[in-house]
């Protein structure tokens, strides 16, 4: 029966791991991970997570029954105020819906398919999503049932932003589409509008009547501040627009496996955040019945005990804090060894990634010659690299860019 079933091929990202876990070489790397690792190369689970799974599994009353489908209702609590913030009108009137879900993926299906259903009949089912983008936002959409459609962002010229293109394409689209906005640390480009050019899509998201979904995923991640990076999504919903968020707490809270995360429709009234949270319910009972428990217990510990939350931000804070230092070791080696061009990229960019506008054939030589994994798009992720480590990086740019 299964005979005419296809192989598939691997998945862009996930399938560099694969490549560097098979490489036998000594030297290898693994650029492709978006993953924090320490200057050691290890994985890092945090001193606040630890302390706080203890707790849990200290807690003669912790059990393991079901949750609800819309999940752990304090963890919901704490994850929409961590974004929209202490003072935002909209949790003060009680007018978001907020349901946990399988961590920032999980949040962005049941977003999409919410809206699928739910956005008035007269709007198109359009997304535009920023070229480039995480890839998997394609997919989440397209299964969703959306017409996925591209908005220009990324200038290979500058590599920075093309605001212009951005603008120009989101004031072409039909009205009632559904704008996906990276909330801060845009993946894979690590550019991200400045607070002025924000303002501006703000207000071509109302005149244009599009639909805002903010992808959260890197909260916290991006400056080291976990106010500063909310603050795109905080002008927005304080301008009183009606907006979705996914919630993803793998890489602020290093929680990657757990699968928390929370998905936020922010509405015009407590009535409808009501009756949109009971929608959401039918989204995910067939989908998975209700979410994983422990993951969300963890974080929800974290946020709302004062001791593990400054012990977690503390951790925030040199998480970023060394993934910055490693872009100054880059751009210095880069810079050490006369490779043509201006690399002073490396630097501006933001969060986990830097884009570096080597082509696939550059890229592909950095795997098979110098066995660095990463996506061939270029993209290589800062939280892999060390100090010890970005010396030979930088050399094996330069050969590829030389050759
Ligand atoms: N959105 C973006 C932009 C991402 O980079 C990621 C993780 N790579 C996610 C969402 C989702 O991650 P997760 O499902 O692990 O929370």
């Amino acid at each position: 029966m299964w005979e005419q079933v296809q192989q598939a091929p691997p998945d862009p990202i996930i399938g560099v791991t694969d490549g560097w876990r098979a490489d036998p070489d000594p030297r290898k790397l693994n650029l492709g991970v978006g993953a924090y690792r320490t200057e050691e190369g290890k994985p890092y689970v945090l001193k606040a997570v630890r302390e706080a799974e203890q707790q849990i599994l200290a807690d003669p009353a912790m059990n393991k029954e079901y949750l609800p489908i819309s999940g752990n209702a304090e963890f919901n609590r704490l994850a929409r105020t961590l974004a929209l913030g202490p003072n935002s009108p909209a949790i003060r009137e009680a007018r978001v819906a907020t349901v946990q879900a399988l961590s920032g993926t999980g949040s962005l299906r049941v977003g999409a398919e919410f809206l699928s259903t739910h956005l008035p009949a007269s709007f198109p089912r359009i997304v535009y999503l920023p070229n480039p983008t995480w890839g998997n936002h394609k997919s989440i959409f397209g299964k969703a049932g959306f017409q996925v459609r591209e908005y220009r962002y990324f200038d290979a010229a500058t590599r920075g932003l093309d605001f212009g293109g951005m603008t120009a394409d989101l004031t072409a689209a039909p009205p009632g589409s559904v704008v996906l906005l990276h909330a801060c640390a845009h993946n894979p480009t690590g550019v991200d509008p400045s607070r002025e050019q924000w303002r501006q899509l703000l207000e071509l998201t109302r005149r244009t009547r599009l639909v805002p979904f903010f992808d959260s995923a890197y909260q916290g991640f991006a400056s080291g501040d976990l106010d500063a990076d909310a603050a795109a999504v905080r002008l927005f919903a304080e301008a009183g627009l009606e907006l979705v968020l996914a919630q993803s707490f793998a890489k602020n809270m290093g929680l990657y496996g757990e699968r928390a995360g929370a998905l936020s429709v922010v509405t015009k009234s407590r009535e409808v955040a009501t009756r949109v949270e009971s929608q959401l319910k039918l989204v995910i009972r067939p989908m998975y019945s209700n979410p994983p428990m422990h993951g969300a217990a963890i974080a929800a510990r974290v946020m709302g005990d004062p001791k593990l939350n400054a012990m977690w931000q503390e951790e925030l804070r040199g998480m970023a804090k060394r993934i910055k230092a490693m872009r100054q070791v880059l751009y210095d080696q880069l810079r050490a060894r006369n490779i043509p061009g201006d690399w002073s990229f490396v630097l501006k960019q933001i969060g986990m990634f830097s884009f570096t506008g080597l082509s696939r054939s550059q890229c592909e030589m950095l795997v098979k010659k110098w066995h660095i994994h990463l996506t061939l798009d270029g993209r290589i992720s800062m939280a892999g690299l060390s100090a010890a480590t970005a010396p030979y990086l930088a050399e094996a740019i330069a050969d590829v860019v030389a050759n």
